[in-house]
């Protein structure tokens, strides 16, 4: 009797160990359309629907917040976003949420001797360009190119030097009155970047998130691998018709981003010539070096912000120029459609014959 009741005993204390040990994780899937113009979709393990939704929802309400603090295009309400901006920093100092202010310091910050191809004051310049793809956009058979001469004289207003920013009055103030800021190369990925911070500290932290190709993972996926497929799509594939059909490579990666800048997205034609919305501030002009960049390093918007950068270097500056990027590498694919990739991503992709394993 006395060994029933101790076997009782342990089983009874083992068994919150092995109802623990059992802690099962689902895997669930959403995707949500509005923000940053694409679709964004979250994949993550969690241990009920409902975590899911509560954890994905906040997220996509952040997402949505940071959309309308970057715009550059629209007004909403009372909030001091990049649109309210650009209209009154040249009048008196702006004072804008932390975001926004963070970002546009980040953004400065960065910029430098080697990061020089990246300018958020280029504002001007994109704007002339922006204009010239939707009126070729809307009506093919008059698409044109901006006059050089108008790029030209848009480019006297891009002096990063010109945007003062108080950190300690939060306030943004433009010295150049015809100023305008965009932060297109890098404020989706510094978004996604914010919203992965908040996801890893909460319940679920193993989480894929792909703001239309803008990739951040988390914690490996709780299905027994151990690492997430991450796919490097094909410049000439239809995204989203055929998964398999459009993939030119895959990476298996986990708490990392993977952030593609390519010219297959947002361009026009003109006279059989595609021309895209990445803009080198030498020439005034989308430099045809490539279909697409990856850039695989933690941070999604260090990652934005290089991607942008390597697509508009030829390939020998880029590739010494990230070979001295510690933690970074990159993916290439050339006009021929030919792909060169950094060492350190050679044991991370399928097409070196890597596979998946599982989780040790
Ligand atoms: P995507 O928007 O497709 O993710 P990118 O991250 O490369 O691609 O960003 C492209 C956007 O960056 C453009 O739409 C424009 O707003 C902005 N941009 C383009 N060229 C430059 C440049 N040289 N410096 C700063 N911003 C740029
Ligand atoms: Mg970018």
């Amino acid at each position: 009797m006395k060994r029933l009741v101790c076997a009782l005993l342990v089983f009874c204390l083992l068994l919150p160990m092995i109802a623990q040990a059992e802690t099962t994780y689902e895997k669930y899937t959403v995707s949500f359309f509005g923000s940053f113009d694409t679709v964004i979709s979250i994949i993550g393990y969690a241990q009920s629907m409902s975590t899911f939704e509560e954890v994905t929802a906040k997220a996509q309400e952040r997402f949505h917040y940071y959309h309308q603090l970057f715009d550059i295009y629209n007004q909403y309400g009372e909030l001091h976003n990049l649109w309210y901006v650009n209209q009154e920093a040249a009048k008196a100092p702006v004072q804008v949420p932390s975001e926004l202010f963070s970002l546009l310091q980040y953004a400065k910050e960065m910029y430098g001797p080697s990061l020089e191809m990246v300018n958020i004051a280029l504002g001007t310049v994109l704007a002339i360009w922006h204009q010239a793809r939707e009126d070729s956009e809307l009506d093919p058979e008059r698409a044109y190119l901006p006059e050089l001469a108008e790029l030209e004289a848009a480019n006297l207003h891009t002096d990063l030097d010109d945007l003062i920013l108080d950190a300690d009055a939060s306030t943004v103030f433009f010295q150049d009155p015809f100023m305008q800021l965009d932060v297109g190369a890098v404020a989706k990925g510094y978004a996604t970047e914010l919203v992965a911070r908040q996801l890893l500290q909460g319940p679920m932290p193993s989480f894929a998130i792909n703001a239309g190709g803008n990739v951040r993972l988390g914690n490996p996926p709780l299905d027994g691998r151990a690492n997430w497929g991450v796919a490097v799509q094909d410049p000439d594939g239809f995204a989203l018709a055929d998964p398999n059909s459009d993939v030119m490579d895959t990476l298996f990666l986990h708490n990392t981003s993977v952030v593609t800048s390519g010219d297959y997205q947002r361009y026009y034609i003109y006279q059989g010539e595609r021309y895209h919305h990445i803009i080198s501030p030498d020439t005034l002009m989308p430099p045809q070096y490539f279909r697409s960049v990856t850039i695989i390093t933690e941070d999604s918007g260090y990652a934005d912000l290089l991607s942008t950068t390597l697509f508009l270097m030829p390939y020998e500056e880029g590739a010494e120029f990230v070979g001295n990027l510690p933690g970074v590498d990159a993916i290439w694919i050339l006009n021929d459609r030919s792909m060169r990739m950094t060492d350190g991503i050679k044991d991370k992709a399928k097409s070196q014959g890597v596979t998946n394993p599982a989780q040790p």
